[in-house]
């Protein structure tokens, strides 16, 4: 079974709410890539949509075109999509659509962490963004009311697509390798409102983590940052 175009709508009516209503992170990372945001810059990142995901952003807005992949690299990587999957570009930070952003849009930075258990624990993020992305360096600032959204979005989604929960286990799985490789700690946002860590080399064990400790351990924004924390 996969998520329908209503699927994804009953989705989009009801994560919504922004990842800090005290912020506008654009304002804080787009002046470091050239005036683009750093998440709406196609060039960093590009949106990919499931197939019921395309059908109604199709149905709703002309704000998004399929878009074509650059050189071979790209056309490797986009290539690999599950079916129905379409990498998409919209037109641009000036002209969004705050109802008819992808999912991807509204989740990012984060992305819905598992547990070697295979658990929804809360919330992990795209580390390769981290130095660009404002947000990863300022987890303290993300809301309440945003975890609770993504994490009912993605437990909603993944109820009707187990590729889809698959690729957030094995995603989860990755991220605990790459930063037992740099022998550096995750930091997590917890479903349940708290911060943790997830310490490396020790089988996912996750333990409870302090604001301050977030607000001085975390990657620092304007630079790439791989060592340990
Ligand atoms: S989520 Fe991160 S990359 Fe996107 S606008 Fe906010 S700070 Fe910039
Ligand atoms: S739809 Fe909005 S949030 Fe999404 S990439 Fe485009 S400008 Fe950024």
């Amino acid at each position: 079974m996969v998520n329908s175009s209503s699927d994804f709508a009953n989705v989009y009516a009801k994560f919504q709410a922004p990842i800090s209503r005290r912020y506008d992170c654009g304002t804080k990372c787009a002046p470091l890539n050239n005036g683009i945001p750093v998440c709406c810059d196609y060039e960093r990142t590009v949106p990919v949509a499931d197939e019921g995901e395309w059908e109604l952003l199709k149905s709703r807005t002309d704000l998004w075109s399929v878009y074509t992949p650059k050189g071979k690299t790209e056309e490797k990587e986009f290539s690999g999509l599950a079916d129905g999957c379409q990498s998409i570009v919209c037109k641009g930070a000036k002209l969004c659509e705050r109802d008819n952003r992808t999912i991807a849009c509204r989740a990012f930075p984060f992305f819905p962490y598992f547990t070697v258990e295979k658990e929804l624990f809360g919330l992990g993020y795209y580390w390769g963004f981290e130095g660009l992305c404002w947000v990863i360096s300022n987890l303290t600032i993300v809301e309440k009311p945003f975890v609770d959204e993504m994490i009912a979005a993605s437990e909603y989604l993944f109820a009707r697509d187990a590729d889809e929960l698959a690729t957030y286990i094995t995603f989860s799985a990755t991220m605990r390798g790459v930063f037992t490789k740099w022998n550096r700690k995750i930091p997590l946002l917890g479903r349940d409102g708290q911060l943790y860590w997830v310490l490396p080399n020790s089988g996912g064990k996750i333990v409870p983590a302090t604001t301050a400790e977030f607000e001085t351990k975390l990657a620092p924004f304007g630079k790439a940052q791989k060592e340990a924390a």
